[in-house]
């Protein structure tokens, strides 16, 4: 609903209501002369910065789909499909002044204005990935990608050819190799030392809860025979005893932590980096799931300088304490002229399903006697999360297992005021959301808590995850319908670097529950599959709310923020005839508060 119809329905509500005497009365009339004649003629006279015509624009304005996914009665949608419900878009300052047909959009053509023709290509409200780790992204370029290795020798084999003109002695880092799908055939330090025998070589997984490393990178980190597993973690050794190349959970820290940290200078430019990526990709904002002092230092001397290419909301990592006290002291960081946001903190409460390291209520179907991570390896500093969430801030718990998310709700329906008032006042969020118990998919909608999932996960964990589950569990597992219908708020994410983030495999994901090779191929648990709308307000609309920006941003209408991505296809369309058409899907342009952040780029 756009401001001029909801300041219209508030003036007819207080005539209704009998309360205006003469005097407004007439002043009524002086405003509502021109607001019901269009109020296109308030704002004649002054052009547009930007005028993009002859596009199929879909502003998302209209009510949320049902719970079964069906569209509203308002929405422009008919058996026939969906049709665009404007063509045009101008744009002012920061902020969109115009949505309607090209021909009305004519009156905001000046002589400096800026006019785009789409030629038919689509607009959606800007898209916005709510769970990302950019300075991996960033990162990424420096590193080696061992994402899609499928085996040992492949991995050695990639990282040789990257280290060629490495110095001897300087570390080698890569990152990728699934650790969830090599869990029963963890590869050793053996041939990698071999290989590698000059550097010192450290391979994070896929989803960084287990590392690889040569004999090298473990002489220098001290991992010898005599090393003990931390709390929650687990040095891989052979039946000598002898550390064997790999770590996992909290032992992974052991390794990573003897790489020299990147300079401050270095972290801004992955950060820069990654979040160019992101605006390259169509987002116009990423939620960054827990930073650290350091983080935040780069993250604001970019605000400051003006460099931030997209949105940034970040997360404070409930890890780093003296941060989150600091801010606590402060309060939330709500201005956005910068594009810099802080009003969240990241918590984890377990670990991660592929690993075993998630906590399940009852044991691992394929590790009898096992169910996750426990002890000090789980859960978070409970009186400092609480103390933020008081503080005003909101909070988003990493959650996997159902044990974990049902720790997680009780934990934050305490915070919140018990059983008697159990509602977040703070949109707090569950990361993952991955296993729910039956029992608990109502609570997320009578606690008032998002659940922040990733449909990558869904169609890369399929391969193991049943084997974790067994058949029963499994159907609580990436679960969006039956959340959706127990009336939970639901938001979709790429989880980056740990998954790819390209917004066309994520709705396909979403939409499918098929993995990019279209399997299987008529989805894994199809009835959890969401409908091709529902998937882009998870990136877009919803994810607008779970940041607060619902008033400012989500839907294309005037007076919000000027932030837009635009395709080649129609998202909507294409997802619900022929869904598989949805990977060939490109990025055309990106705009963030007016600014083009990718150049638009003709069909
Ligand atoms: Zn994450």
């Amino acid at each position: 609903m756009n401001r001029l119809y909801q300041s219209r329905n508030e003036i007819y509500g207080e005539l209704y209501r009998g309360l205006l005497g003469l005097r407004r009365l007439f002043l009524l009339a002086i405003l509502c002369g021109p607001l019901l004649s269009g109020c296109r003629s308030l704002a004649s006279g002054e052009s547009a910065d930007i005028l993009l015509t002859g596009g199929k624009v879909y502003t998302f304005t209209w009510d949320d789909p049902a719970p079964d996914g069906a569209p509203a009665k308002n929405a422009p949608y008919s058996p026939a499909g969906w049709r665009p419900d404007a063509e045009a878009i101008a744009v002012r300052g920061s902020q969109i002044v115009f949505v309607g047909s090209s021909r009305d959009a004519e009156k905001y053509r000046g002589p400096g204005t800026r006019v785009i023709d789409l030629h038919g290509a689509t607009v959606i409200p800007g898209l916005v990935d709510s769970h990302t780790h950019v300075v991996g992204l960033g990162e990424k370029q420096s590193r080696v990608d061992l994402t899609g290795v499928q085996t040992e020798e492949e991995a050695v084999a990639r990282v040789v050819a990257f280290a060629a003109n490495i110095p001897k002695g300087e570390w080698v880092v890569g990152r990728g190799w699934d650790e969830g799908a090599w869990a029963n055939r963890y590869p050793t330090m053996k041939l990698l030392s071999e290989r590698m025998p000059d550097n010192p070589v450290l391979l994070v997984g896929l989803h960084s809860f287990a590392v690889w490393g040569n004999k090298l990178a473990f002489e220098r980190a001290k991992i010898t025979r005599g090393a003990q597993s931390p709390a929650g973690g687990t040095i891989v050794k052979d039946r000598n005893g002898e550390p064997m190349g790999i770590l996992r959970d909290r032992a992974t820290t052991l390794l990573t932590s003897a790489v020299p940290p990147p300079t401050d200078d270095q972290l801004k430019a992955y950060v820069l980096a990654g979040l160019n990526v992101m605006a390259r990709d169509g987002y116009v904002a990423v939620h960054e799931a827990g930073a650290d002092s350091r983080l935040m230092r780069a993250f604001e001397s970019l605000a400051a300088e003006g460099k931030l290419p997209v949105r940034v909301y970040a997360m404070l990592s409930a890890r780093d304490a003296d941060l989150c006290r600091s801010w606590l002291a402060k309060g939330p960081k709500l201005d956005t002229a910068d594009k810099l946001t802080v009003r969240s903190v990241k918590a984890f409460y377990d670990g991660a399903l592929g690993s075993r390291g998630a906590l399940l209520l009852a044991d691992y179907s394929d590790k009898p006697g096992h169910r996750g991570v426990t002890g000090e390896g789980a859960g978070f500093d409970q009186k400092l999360v609480a103390d933020m969430m008081k503080g005003g801030f909101q909070v988003a718990i990493h959650a996997i297992g159902d044990a974990g998310n049902r720790a997680t709700l009780d934990f934050i329906e305490g915070v919140n005021g018990g059983k008697e008032n159990p509602r977040s006042k703070t949109r707090d969020r569950i990361e993952h959301a991955q296993v729910i118990h039956p029992d608990d998919f109502q609570r997320f909608e009578k606690l008032g808590i998002i659940a922040s999932m990733q449909p990558p996960h869904c169609a890369e964990d399929k391969a193991w995850a049943e084997d974790r589950l067994g058949p029963e569990r499994v159907k609580g597992a990436y679960a969006w319908r039956a959340l959706r219908r127990n009336g939970a708020r639901l938001i979709f994410n790429s989880d980056l670097v740990g998954s790819d983030h390209d917004i066309f495999y994520g709705l396909h994901a979403a939409i499918t529950r098929r993995d990019k090779r279209l399997q299987p191929p008529n989805g894994w648990y199809p009835e959890q599959r969401v409908r091709p709308e529902e998937a882009i307000r998870a990136y877009s609309t919803w994810a607008a709310y779970a940041a607060f920006w619902e008033k400012e941003s989500g839907v294309i209408a005037v007076g919000r923020w000027a932030d837009i991505s635009v395709m080649d296809i129609d998202p909507l369309n294409v997802g619900e005839s022929d869904p598989a058409r949805l990977l060939q899907g490109k990025i055309r342009m990106t705009m963030v508060a007016g600014q083009i952040v990718r150049n638009f780029e003709s069909p």
